[in-house]
């Protein structure tokens, strides 16, 4: 196989060929939402870029296991090992079990992906049904001499780690300043003391007696700390060394740098060839906080309801927004810009649907189209470039409208292999649904089956069923006519 397709490396700081480890399979992890509150813009964009690389990578030919984890206990408020479990706090306050706070938020997460148009990973694994592997993990650590139990709590030795180990290569952060920081705050944390060292981070907490999610472990009730779920589910479903991991530029540390570490101590093994990580959002240049009054979740997105926003915005205005920024570069949301992006995307779905319409006799094409195509092609193979595909892909439309005036000329061949890829470009690799025509699309999918299965049963002599279709679908409005070239349909 021919590996076009190169991606940006966090930990060689380059951008590299993507090589997988055992062609044509690929390994990807994204790191998963922590399932305690609504789905929110901070979501989409992970997620978004997710999807189009596994849709690419699978049009390269490559099958791809996608394995996205949903985090249900171990996410603490505070990084540094201190606060509350995010999930049981949330169960607290609303008076709810903690599995009822998951599930609720997991199938809201699930109907946000859904119409975000975000195909569901492989595998979907959540960090309380992997308990039995992170124990496995932390006991194989202290075995390594890289982890310490002390009053039912077992901590990562990142200074033990360190002697041997580039701990902070991924992050780009150096040990010394990590312990000179965390020195400061050391006081007001609770926890600390129990640590050899402020940096090391907890791999099994103890639970008090008042904490629900608890399970028996070598050390005594407790849980998971957060890191050590990600590495113990990334092992079990994609093996010690895998090809992808991803997530958003906030997880590069603690929780990367963290992944490194436990794979490495407890495997002798760096877990992943390549880290690839998208850049945050902002909304109007800030960053996004509920502090700040700008968090948005995707609900109020797609309903309007938030007061920064004038008007709804539908999910695939979304979704195109975040895809008109390559994926390492910051991203800012605003009303305006959101509405200048409403109108591009309605333009350029009429555009690619009209390349259908065009007609066309010309012996020779006037413009390379082969070169067009090969420019759709350069663009995702450069890092997953997106906003390059979708100036192309408007240059297309322009070429096309062109056509249609006879001021540009193009063969049937070149024609129809502009049309196909234009339209898996936008439609199948950047998950663009027409969502002006959804409606009417899928009722012509359902009735173009439906009068075949009618015309089969006609075949064979089955006139109950022929005609059970045909009332059926009188009663809802629908008028079948049957003529010589076969059966049409009306309102
Ligand atoms: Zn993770």
């Amino acid at each position: 196989m021919d590996h076009p397709l190169h991606l940006y490396n966090t930990l060689s700081r380059k951008k590299e060929a993507f090589v997988p480890i055992a062609e044509p399979f690929v390994g990807l992890y994204v790191c998963g939402p922590t399932v305690y509150g609504d789905p929110h813009l901070g979501h989409a964009r992970p997620y978004i870029t997710f999807d189009v690389l596994v849709r690419y990578m699978g049009h390269l030919g490559y099958k791809v296991r996608y394995v996205r984890n949903i985090t249900d206990v171990g996410h603490l408020e505070n990084d540094a090992d201190a606060g509350d479990d995010k999930i049981a706090k949330k169960a607290r306050l609303a008076e709810l079990e903690p599995m009822e706070v998951v599930q609720q938020y997991t199938v809201s997460f699930h109907q946000a992906m859904a119409l975000l148009n975000n195909r569901p990973p492989s595998i979907e694994p959540r960090a309380s049904g992997h308990i039995i592997e992170q124990i496995q993990m932390v006991e194989q650590l202290i075995a390594n001499g890289f982890a310490y139990a002390v009053n039912g709590s077992v901590y990562f030795d990142v200074t033990a780690y360190a002697k041997d180990h580039d701990y902070g290569k991924l992050s780009g952060r150096v040990l010394e300043d990590l312990i000179a920081g965390a020195g400061n705050e050391r006081r007001v944390l609770d926890g600390q003391d129990e640590k050899r060292n402020p940096t090391d981070f907890a791999l099994w907490k103890n639970a008090q007696p008042e904490h629900i999610m608890r399970w028996p472990s070598p050390w005594g009730d407790g849980f998971p700390g957060w890191h050590v779920e990600c590495s113990a589910m990334s092992k079990k479903y994609l093996g010690e060394t895998f090809d992808i991991h991803g997530g958003g530029m906030d997880l590069l540390f603690p929780h990367h740098e963290s992944e490194i570490a436990q794979s490495q101590g407890s495997c002798g093994r760096h877990p992943v060839n390549y880290w690839v990580h998208n850049n945050m959002i902002t909304i109007n240049g800030q960053k996004m906080g509920k502090s700040l009054g700008n968090f948005i979740t995707l609900g109020e997105m797609f309903s309007g309801s938030h007061p920064k926003l004038s008007q709804a915005f539908s999910p695939m205005t979304v979704r195109f927004f975040i895809l008109q920024a390559q994926y390492r570069s910051t991203l800012d949301f605003g009303n305006e810009a959101l509405q200048g992006v409403e109108k591009g995307l309605k333009r350029l779905v009429e555009g690619i649907k009209n390349l259908d319409k065009l007609k066309t006799s010309a012996d020779t094409s006037s413009f390379d189209v082969a070169g067009l195509i090969q420019k759709y092609y350069d663009a995702l193979n450069d890092d997953l470039n997106t906003p390059i595909l979708i100036a192309q892909l408007y240059e297309t439309v322009r070429l096309g409208n062109l056509v249609a005036t006879g001021q540009e000329k193009i063969t049937t061949t070149d024609l129809t292999l502009l049309r196909k890829t234009a339209s898996l470009m936008l439609f199948d690799i950047l998950g663009i649904q027409d969502e002006q025509n959804a409606g009417s699309n899928q009722l012509e999918g359902v009735m173009d089956l439906l009068l075949h299965l009618r015309q089969q049963a006609k075949s064979n002599k089955d006139f109950a069923t022929s005609d059970q279709i045909r009332d059926q679908l009188a009663a809802v409005g629908i008028q079948i006519k049957d003529g010589k070239e076969g059966a049409t349909w009306s309102l």
